[in-house]
């Protein structure tokens, strides 16, 4: 029996042929997937991953797309999404679904009282990829709060604490180990003033919609920032000391000295405000993004020998492009 009629014979699962990711990605770009499966239901997330494996097909588990670089050419392979949106809140703990908007979940902090997430408003995407790429905003980052993590290993569901994540500026052990999906994550807030967290929000919100235009199609930055300490000693020397901000110095400072701001590929733009923010004026490629971001990493290593890193995940690229 194809993968396809066997997924389709499992209880709770969304089985979809021949999908434009296009219509999946923030970019709006990205070629077909053979197969894209959409549950909110552990068991059945379970019994697909088993049948996908058992079939030796490729898998990419995806959330809402808004850090994703898909290929042209789409995905051989299924792509898997888990959705469960489930919030709760006791006292000061949250526990959240993966698929839950990263927004509905600062939303239910606000509103319970519970502060710490909040500078995370408006930041797009799903609580699971927030976890996996360890997503922050205003100096914090969502690890400061997680106190647990569970995930589904390739076999069976597994829990881990905080410490066992191996979190970092935008890393976590789960960028290393692809196999593993997060299911939910727990979180423990501080009680503060309900009213003066969303005040906060508020403004934090019209600043990042200034910035981020809600129908702009981009993936936020497209380059992670440096820790200064890990900067060659030369390259130091370039930075001013306003430029350095808990510890870390914006990718768009170089990306502003090698001319990246208003450069343009086909459809593809880098913003005039903002170096690290490349976006799609309706009718780039996927080919002409890697073509500016290959084009803007080249610049910086030239002209500062050091080579940038992507925080954009990549899909259907094969080995030729590496998401860190
Ligand atoms: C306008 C804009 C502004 C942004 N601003 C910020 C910002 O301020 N700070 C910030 O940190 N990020 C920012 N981002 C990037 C993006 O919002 C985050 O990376 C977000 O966490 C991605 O969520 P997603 O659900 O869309 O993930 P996707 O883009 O769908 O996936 C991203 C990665 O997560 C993995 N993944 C997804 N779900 C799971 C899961 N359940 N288990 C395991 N792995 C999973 C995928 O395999 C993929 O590698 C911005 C993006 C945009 C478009």
């Amino acid at each position: 029996m194809p993968l396809s009629a066997r997924l389709r014979s499992i209880p709770n699962l969304i089985v979809l042929e021949n999908v434009p990711l296009a219509v999946y990605t923030r970019f709006g770009l990205g070629g077909p997937a053979d197969l894209l499966v959409e549950t909110s239901d552990e068991a059945a997330f379970g019994e697909a991953w088993r049948q996908i494996h058992d079939a030796r097909v490729p898998v990419e588990v995806i959330g809402g797309g808004s850090n994703l670089i898909v290929s042209d050419e789409g995905f051989r392979g299924v792509i898997l999404r888990f959705v469960g949106d489930t919030i709760h809140v006791a006292d000061n703990v949250i526990t959240a679904g993966a698929g839950a908007t990263l927004q509905a979940l600062v939303d239910a902090s606000i509103d319970a009282g519970l502060g710490g997430i909040h500078t995370m408003t408006r930041i797009p995407g799903l609580v699971g990829a927030a976890v996996y790429g360890n997503a922050g905003a205003y100096g914090h980052s969502i690890h400061e709060w997680v106190t647990e993590v569970r995930f589904h290993d390739g076999s069976g569901v597994r829990s881990f604490a905080n410490a066992d994540c191996e979190f970092r500026y935008r890393e976590s052990v789960f960028k290393r180990h692809k196999n593993w999906t997060i299911l939910s994550t727990r979180l423990a807030l501080q009680p503060a003033d309900a009213v003066d967290l969303r005040r906060k929000a508020t403004e934090i919100q019209a600043i990042r919609d200034e910035k981020y235009p809600p129908t702009m199609k981009c993936a936020g930055s497209i380059f992670k920032n440096l820790l200064f300490d890990q900067l060659p000693p030369a390259v130091q020397a370039h930075v001013p000391p306003s430029k350095v901000r808990e510890g870390k110095v914006p990718s768009a400072h170089f990306l502003e000295a090698v001319g990246a701001k208003g450069f343009a590929i086909g459809g593809i733009r880098n913003a005039d405000y903002h170096a690290n923010l490349i976006y799609n004026t309706g009718t780039g490629t996927a080919a002409e993004v890697c073509q500016m971001v290959d084009e803007l990493k080249r610049r910086v290593v030239e002209r500062f020998g050091f080579e940038l890193q992507e925080e954009v995940q990549y899909i259907g690229f094969g080995d030729s492009r590496r998401s860190y």
